[in-house]
This record gives structure tokens, C-alpha cells and sequence, in this order.
């Protein structure tokens, strides 16, 4: 097996991945309606459930052929009983689009809006679920990509199931990567998308869940013919496979992805994101640049850091020689704040994020900027 250049990915997914992932692709024509393939999807829909430690027989997975917007539309627009109401929970870019898809659904909803840097009040979300008994759906997300802030999904959960809603959140970015408990983390729906925590390819997507809820669902209105929730799930449990085409060279690739998640094991690659974590924001520190969210309220995934005031700075350009070297930067996602972001997924450890310090400090040298970076404040 020849290896492939390695890029280390800073970007939020898609993430660097095996070169055993990688060729996993590479496999004999098949066509997906044969039962062989059938097999492949069974044994990935019940790993699947096993990262949050479900129990199979109450939890199911469903998958679905895009990236992981489309199980933000499945969920919202599949799981909303006529009449009814959704609450979103708002602190970030991927709960705005959450509130996107109810306005696009002409779905009714509250957009319950925080500060981006803050978590959401428990007090708030429990008098909006007092005031709107009619709220059936609550959404939020775990680690709001956007700045790296981790919400309490247990404890607005718990709101939640006290006020008989269903919660569904957002954990694209957390998923397979910080440990879940679908069930003591009070979560009735979660989500993601091959292409993040798995370190496999994007084109994959799934949302693990409650089965007595989908069952339920089945006589709601029906929004979506493709991403609905109840048609998907339904299809599998009469065929076991997919209603449309699925993504077929990255379902192979997920088999050896979820092969190599399995070896590695959940608390050795938490541990290790929180290696590259802990390097990330220790070289951001030293070279003195500040982040939008505090120490204590992050997810432990992405960093958040705040341009500084050097007119010498020029964030294309860093980027642009950070590329050249095979390291990739991100742009930051919030309108209050000019951000760049570093994550720690993917197959990378502590080692590639001390090379991409060193390049990282001399992109700043080529542009002239003052480092430690200053700010006018
Ligand atoms: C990556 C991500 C998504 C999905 O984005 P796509 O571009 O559709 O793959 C959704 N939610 C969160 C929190 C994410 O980090």
C-alpha cells in the first residue's frame, strides 16, 4: 500500500484520516442492493448505536446519503406532530441553522437566542417550556462548532423530558470523539456525519435515536420525501437497506473506520483529542493570542482565536503558508468577532500540532507580525 501525502486538517471535518481508511475505498463494483452490502450497513447501523452506549433494542440508527446538515433537516421536519412547536436552543452558527430549517419548513418555533461565548440558562429554557406547553421538539447543539463552547445537553435534557418534549441535538462534532450516554445524557435523538469523529469520508450521515419516537412519527405530516426520518427508518426495517443510493465507497470506508475506533477505544481517542486539544491552546497561549471562549466552557475540540490588532496580520496569507506545508487553518464562524479556528479531530496527535506551531510561528514571521500577537484592549 502506497502512502498518501499526509495533510493534518485544523478545520472542523472533514478530518485527516488513516491511510488504511483511505484504501478501504478501493474495492471491487458492487452494487448496493445486493445482500452483501445489506450485511455491511446492519453491522455499521448497530456500531453506531454502541458509541453512545445504546441499547440496540430501544435505540436504532438511520442513515442517510449527505453531509451532516441533512440530519438537522430529517430530525426537525420529521419529528414535529401537527400543531406543535419547536425550540431551539441557540448559541451558535449550527443552532442558526437549526432555526434556517424551521423557517424554510414553515415549521413554528422559538429561536431562543444566547450569547454566542455563554451557555444557555437553565432558568430560561424552563420558563419558555412552562409559558409554551405546546413546544413538542427541542434541538440544541453539544459542541457548537462555531466556537468550541460545550452546552449542558444533560441538564436542558432533563428540562426537556420534564416538560414531555423530545430532544434532539446537534453532536456532529462531538460524537465518537467526547464520550456519550445517549441515555443518562438525556438525549432521545444525536447525530453526526462519517466524516468527523469516525475520521472517515463525508457523504455518510446518521442520526441515532429513539425507536418508539420514529414509530411514533409515522403519522406525522410528512415535509420531506427525501429526509424523512420515519420513511428511511421504515425502509430499513423492511429491506435493511438504504431507500435511495447510499454513498457506497464511503460506507466501506467507515467499516475500517469504525474497525479502527473500536481498537483504539473511546476513553485512549478522547484521551487523545485532548492531547492536540491541550497542544493547540497551549501554542495559541504562547504565542499570546486570546479566544473567544473561556477555559472552563470548552467542548475540549475546537479553538476559537481572536484576530489580532497588528496590521500585519493577514489571515489568507498565514493560511496560505500554513497550506503550502500541509497544515489547514479555519476561518471562525461568528458575526461579533474576527476568529480563526483549530481542532483537535482526526488521526493526528500532539506531535503534528508541535510542527504546525513552528510553521505556524514562521507564516507570522513572513507576514511581520509581532509576536507575541498584541491587542489594542
Ligand atoms: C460539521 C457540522 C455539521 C454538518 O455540517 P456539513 O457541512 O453539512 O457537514 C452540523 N453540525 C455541527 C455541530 C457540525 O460541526
Amino acid at each position: 500500500m502506497e502512502s498518501v501525502k499526509r495533510n493534518i486538517l485544523l478545520n472542523p471535518g472533514p478530518s485527516t484520516t488513516t491511510d488504511t481508511v483511505k484504501y478501504a475505498q478501493v474495492v471491487p463494483d458492487i452494487c448496493p442492493r445486493e445482500k452483501e452490502f445489506g450485511n455491511l450497513m446492519k453491522g455499521i447501523r448497530d456500531d453506531l448505536v454502541k458509541i453512545v452506549h445504546g441499547d440496540t433494542e430501544k435505540y436504532t440508527a438511520v442513515l442517510f446519503c449527505g453531509s451532516g446538515t441533512i440530519n438537522i433537516d430529517v430530525c426537525l421536519n420529521s419529528l414535529l406532530p401537527e400543531g406543535k412547536k419547536i425550540l431551539v436552543i441557540n448559541n451558535g452558527a449550527y443552532s442558526s441553522r437549526a432555526v434556517e430549517i424551521c423557517q424554510y419548513y414553515g415549521l413554528e418555533h422559538i429561536n431562543l437566542a444566547f450569547p454566542v461565548d455563554e451557555i444557555p440558562n437553565l432558568d430560561v429554557i424552563e420558563e419558555t417550556l412552562k409559558q409554551n406547553p405546546d413546544i413538542a421538539l427541542v434541538h440544541t447543539t453539544h459542541n457548537e462548532t462555531g466556537t468550541g463552547i460545550l452546552n449542558p445537553i444533560k441538564e436542558i435534557g432533563a428540562l426537556v423530558h420534564q416538560y414531555n418534549a423530545v430532544f434532539t441535538v446537534d453532536t456532529t462534532s462531538t460524537y465518537a470523539m467526547r464520550p456519550i450516554n445517549i441515555e443518562e445524557d438525556n438525549i432521545d435523538f444525536c447525530m453526526a456525519s462519517a466524516q468527523k469523529g469516525l475520521m472517515s469520508f463525508t457523504g455518510l450521515s446518521f442520526v441515532v435515536g429513539n425507536k418508539s419516537i420514529i414509530e411514533k412519527s409515522a403519522d406525522y405530516p410528512k415535509r420531506s420525501y427525501y429526509c424523512n426520518l420515519f420513511l428511511q427508518y421504515d425502509f430499513f426495517r423492511k429491506t435493511g437497506e438504504m431507500h435511495f443510493t447510499p454513498p457506497v465507497q464511503t460506507i466501506y470506508a467507515t467499516v475500517q473506520a469504525l474497525k479502527e475506533y473500536w481498537n483504539e477505544g473511546e476513553q485512549a481517542k478522547w484521551a487523545r483529542h485532548t492531547r492536540v486539544f491541550n497542544a493547540i491552546n497551549a501554542g495559541l497561549d504562547e504565542l499570546g493570542f486570546r479566544q473567544v471562549i473561556k477555559p472552563e466552557l470548552r467542548a475540549g475540540l475546537v479553538s476559537s482565536a481572536i484576530y489580532p490588532d497588528d496590521e500585519c496580520w493577514n489571515f489568507e496569507k498565514v493560511h496560505d503558508y500554513c497550506y503550502e506545508r500541509g497544515f489547514t487553518i479555519y476561518p471562525g464562524k461568528i458575526s461579533t468577532a474576527n476568529t480563526f479556528r483549530l481542532c483537535a479531530l482526526g488521526a493526528i496527535d500532539k506531535g503534528d500540532i508541535d510542527e504546525f506551531f513552528k510553521v505556524f510561528r514562521e507564516a507570522l514571521k513572513e507576514c511581520g507580525v509581532t509576536v507575541p500577537v498584541k491587542y489594542s484592549d
